[in-house]
């Protein structure tokens, strides 16, 4: 492999340029745009641009290329798919793919109890749907939510999502009966106990049989990567079972790997009555999954759930060729390998440079956020500063948080060695720089 990054023109170059002022011309100006790059090709952990630059891939188009954007288990599954069909409906007559899928989640996510599964193409679909079971099973309307939440961008997901801007502004009036509960937050000293006694008082306030759900991410992915205090999910395991409530544990982000462990609510031991998977799960193509006790998730009637494109065939197969990839033993304490190159990388930082507030995560889920020391008010112009840096210099790094403040790091969980200590030099040089910049100006 030649050395990566390898940057033949500036980022974005000229191609990628012509192509995204196309762009402007043709599509709608809602969708943001991280590195407005155009991408020709792809290898295990590297994109390459229409301008034959190879930049290095921290990002996995938003933790779904977990197993690289060009696996060839997954080529091969979809093609052979491909060569028999591509759709029939899963609700007008069946496919294998389908069933198999269900079967891999019913036996993989946390929980000894028996399961069904449900599939669906998004992951906001996956969490109406659970919203949809948790409602049919209790007979209770409302839905418990934790403050920094992100849940999609439907109407009810963004309802259930925290953050105002740019999810929400303009786009209300919004579903009701959301309820929005405290965050256990270790570096703002929200602590477990604190939080869960808030929400045993949100219960007591609306009535424990107001809420059908309690929705949680186990390591939230929009909201800052932000790791609960431990305790926090024990405590909502327990508070959910004493009322009844449906514990909807949304691994869209956090599962299938991506913490070191098939799925992060594993960490700490807990399994909810519900878990949603997406994003990673369809290797690239969309697919999503509900994944819950049988007597729960058969509350449904029939009829009740599906879509037109739900568990398509295509992304049945690329899901399959995903569970062989995690299936493989090496493949989680590779991700544990991951997790101690960035700290190894980062968490030097914390102590030399004052703004960096903290480094977190599980796996290849890690993040850093900055704050001003002290009084921790978010430093938003750091992360975008130091991210614009690792672009121009071939590095694909996003940011997250809502204050913007974090910088979050999902890189494919096969990344190579090398790849992973360049990309980490080159971020850690950045954070160097901008801050060193800051401290001149
Ligand atoms: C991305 C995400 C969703 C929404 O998934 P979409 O496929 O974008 O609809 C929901 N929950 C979490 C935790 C996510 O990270």
């Amino acid at each position: 492999m030649t050395t990566v990054p390898h940057l033949r023109t500036e980022i974005p170059g000229p191609r990628s340029r012509e192509l995204h002022a196309q762009r402007e011309a043709a599509v709608a100006s809602g969708f943001g745009i991280t590195l407005p790059v155009f991408i020709e090709r792809a290898g295990t952990s590297t994109l390459e641009d229409v301008d034959g630059n190879t930049l290095i891939d921290l990002a996995s188009g938003i933790a779904v290329t977990s197993v690289g954007a060009a696996n060839p288990v997954v080529r091969a599954e979809v093609a052979a798919q491909l060569d028999r069909f591509t759709h029939t409906c899963f609700m007008v007559t069946e496919y294998e793919g389908f069933v198999r899928v269900a079967e891999w989640l019913n036996e993989h996510t946390p929980g000894d109890f028996d399961k069904r599964t449900a599939l669906f193409s998004t992951g906001a679909e996956a969490v109406e749907n659970a919203v949809k079971i948790a409602r049919a099973h209790t007979g209770r309307p409302a839905v418990l939510v934790i403050d920094e939440a992100y849940h999609g961008r439907s109407l009810l997901t963004m309802a259930m999502t925290a953050k105002e801007h740019p999810y929400k502004t303009g786009f209300g009036p919004f579903p009701e009966a959301v309820v929005r509960a405290p965050n256990a937050n270790p570096l703002r000293g929200q602590g477990a106990d604190a939080a869960l006694a808030e929400i045993e008082r949100l219960i007591a306030e609306h009535g424990p049989e107001h809420f059908a759900a309690l929705v949680v991410e186990p390591i939230q992915g929009e909201g800052g990567f932000v790791v609960p205090a431990p305790g926090f999910l024990p405590g909502l395991r327990r508070i959910t079972d004493a009322y009844g409530i449906v514990l909807v544990v949304d691994e869209i982000q956090s599962g299938l790997g991506r913490t070191g462990m098939l799925f992060a609510s594993a960490h700490e031991g807990v399994a909810g009555d519900i878990t949603l998977t997406a994003k990673a799960l369809g290797g690239g193509l969309p697919l999503s999954a509900v994944t819950g006790r049988a007597d729960i998730m058969d509350a449904a009637h029939p009829g009740g759930l599906g879509g037109t494109y739900a568990g398509n065939p295509l992304a049945c197969a690329a899901a399959l060729a995903v569970f062989e990839v995690l299936d493989d033993p090496g493949l989680l304490p590779g991700v544990t390998g991951i997790e101690r190159s960035i700290r190894r990388h980062l968490e030097p930082l914390v102590d030399e440079l004052a703004v960096v507030a903290e480094v977190r995560g599980r796996g290849a889920m890690m993040a850093v956020e900055f704050a001003d020391p002290g009084t921790l008010a978010p430093r938003s112009d750091l992360a975008q500063r130091v991210a614009a840096a690792c672009h121009a210099a071939g590095v694909i790094a996003l940011t997250c948080g809502t204050h913007g403040n974090v910088i979050r790091l999902l890189p494919p969980l096969v990344i190579e060695e090398a790849v992973l200590e360049a990309g980490l030099d080159i971020l850690t040089a950045s954070i160097r720089t901008v801050v060193a910049e800051e401290a001149a100006a």
